[in-house]
């Protein structure tokens, strides 16, 4: 499961910024989750309570953002959202995506 050192990566960057602040307690932390990134919500929560333990970020919220996915066809350029990442493209029938949004995995905001 590599939700936990992707949340671990999340706390660094937390408490990083609460030592610059000199916070001394961290409320929530913000985080943009594209849905094409792999990352389980469950899973990023679950790994949030056990990395937050002993540190000022115990009992912080994990506010997950989740971005759709969105892509554009290679072949004609048309824009469009998918469910999935390899649906054919609906105007050529093309499976020639690039993604636009939607692979994000970035702490956007820090509340402390
Ligand atoms: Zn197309």
């Amino acid at each position: 499961m590599h939700e936990f050192s992707i949340v671990q990566g999340i706390v660094g960057i937390a408490l990083e910024s609460a030592r610059k602040h000199n916070a001394g307690h961290i409320f929530a932390v913000e985080v943009e989750v594209g849905q094409a990134s792999g990352v389980e919500k469950e899973a990023m929560e679950f790994a949030w309570e056990a990395a937050g333990k002993g540190t000022i970020l115990e009992g912080a919220r994990l506010v997950l953002k989740v971005i759709p996915l969105q892509v554009a066809c290679r072949n004609c350029l048309t824009p469009y959202q998918p469910a999935e990442l390899f649906d054919p493209c609906p105007v050529c029938g093309e499976v020639n995506p690039e993604v636009v949004a939607g692979k994000e995995l970035r702490v956007v905001a820090i509340e402390v």
